[in-house]
């Protein structure tokens, strides 16, 4: 048996404007059901409300069998995802989301009887609280997440949410299948995606088909209404977008089925539902004997690593602390996910500490990343004892430096004093992933004088957060 890539299909379902894009969902639920694939319906709350508006309940019940997903309550309408999030930090952000997409979510498991198996961005619009506040909206994963962890695990975890980096998509597919040159190249690089995926760690593809609604509409219902950060006027019907000629529909669909049979004909695919892709996934590493030496070994270099499977760097320095404390971290597990920093840093507290700590000093930083992480969940921005104020990159770092010469089990009998690294960064992906959002983000779906400061900040702060996701 070869080594085989799990390939899932992704729709995002948004048209409240045109009822034609209604009876596309049906089609495509339709098709890929004859051809026996499960694939990931991702629907907005608006798009859930005109459904009932137009008695079109028969569009949710063609999705059975399919799973399905949440894909923002009001997509583009003003304020989008990030221009609601523009002035949050962490924690009133994460309520912010959960109170905006709430009754979105809700609405569709009641229509559908389903539980959602993941929460899809909108456009371009995400911050780092989406992820962040999956828990609390009973969502078990995110897909089309700006984060991702540099080596490319697919999924990751991430702010505390099981994530798929958008990166890692391919497509959106629906602009190869109208063009037949473009369809034609598609179909003979397919072969190669695939074993590539086939033989990477996480052997996950993500085909991202795209939208029901340009099935039928030569162009998105949003970008007619909502660019430039302004709403239609109250009252005003939407504009429709011109239709797609029904040969063209019929192409696209033909094609689509097309794709189907050429992704089976690789020995290395299997068409998986991403609701079981996820159950596979969202499960807890194994912590064997030495466990904690294992993930120090992993964690020791120069840079801080994003891709271990066993702990984040967050968990680890927390880990690391606990130990320090006296506790048997062994026995006792790395506990639970930990955020990174979300609290404001005071820049002027940051800019001196001392070059070494003695052993009591030690204890009582590492007591106080302990004293924040048990009552916030998330590292402190400065890991904090009388008149010294240490970066946790700072304190983590040297204490990866300090445990590489000498035995794990030694920890809580400290050495006099420990050096302070000179190291006060993040992992290098958080350059990666910081920059790439604060450059994606800014697109027509926002206000053109969208700030973006803190919410990049809280991106960069969360690469703390990431780990490599587990197959079971
Ligand atoms: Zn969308």
């Amino acid at each position: 048996m070869p080594r085989k890539a799990q390939v899932f299909l992704t729709f995002d379902v948004e048209d409240p404007v045109t009822p034609a894009s209604d009876d596309a969902v049906v089609w495509l639920a339709d098709l890929l059901r004859e051809k026996g694939v499960s694939a990931a319906f991702f629907v907005t709350g608006d798009k859930a409300r005109a459904l009932v508006g137009r008695r079109r309940l028969d569009v949710i019940e063609a999705l059975r069998g399919h799973d399905i997903g949440y894909h923002t309550n009001h997509h583009s309408t003003h304020p989008t995802v990030a221009e609601y999030l523009e002035s949050y930090g962490w924690a009133d952000g994460v309520a912010e989301v959960v109170r905006r997409e709430r009754s979105g979510a809700d609405l569709i498991r009641d229509l559908s009887g389903q539980q959602l198996c993941g929460f899809a961005t909108a456009g371009t619009s995400w911050g780092p609280q989406v992820p962040g506040a999956l828990a609390d909206l009973n969502i078990p994963a995110h897909v089309h997440s700006f984060s991702r962890t540099g080596g490319s695990h697919n999924p990751h975890w991430y702010a505390g949410a099981l994530c798929f980096a958008r990166s890692e998509a391919i497509g959106p597919v629906e602009d190869d299948l109208q063009d037949p040159a473009r369809f034609a190249d598609l179909i003979g690089r397919l072969p190669q995606i695939i074993r590539r995926a086939a033989r990477s760690q996480d052997r996950v593809l993500h085909l991202y088909i795209g939208h029901p609604t340009i099935f039928v509409n030569q162009e998105f219902w949003d970008g007619l209404n909502y660019a430039s950060g302004r709403n239609p006027e109250p009252g005003t019907d939407l504009a429709a977008p011109p239709p797609r000629s029904s040969a063209s529909t019929r192409t696209m669909l033909n094609n689509l089925a097309q794709l189907v049979d050429a992704v089976r004909a690789v020995p290395e695919a299997e068409f998986v539902a991403l609701s079981d892709l996820v159950a596979s996934r969202r499960t807890t590493p194994a912590f064997p004997q030495g466990w904690f030496a294992t993930a120090l070994s992993e964690a020791a270099g120069p840079d801080i690593r994003t891709t271990s499977r066993l702990l984040s760097p967050a968990q680890l320095l927390y880990t690391l602390c606990r130990a320090i404390q006296g506790e048997d971290v062994d026995r006792a597990g790395p506990g639970g996910e930990v955020l990174g920093p979300v609290e404001h840093p005071e820049p002027a507290e940051q800019a001196d500490h001392p070059t070494w700590l003695d052993d009591k000093q030690l204890r009582k930083v590492a007591e106080s990343v302990c004293r924040t992480v048990a009552a916030t969940g998330a590292l402190p921005t400065l890991a904090r004892t009388d008149g010294i104020a240490v970066p946790v990159a700072t304190l983590y770092g040297s204490l990866l430096d300090l445990v590489t010469r000498r035995p794990v089990d030694t920890l809580s009998s400290l050495p006099g004093r420990m050096p302070l690294s000179a190291r006060t960064e993040l992992p290098p992906i958080a350059d990666e992933i910081s920059e790439h959002y604060a450059r994606r983000v800014r697109r027509w779906m926002h206000r053109p004088d969208l700030n973006v400061t803190e919410l990049t900040r809280l991106t960069r702060a969360q690469t703390w957060s990431l780990r490599a996701a587990v197959a079971a």
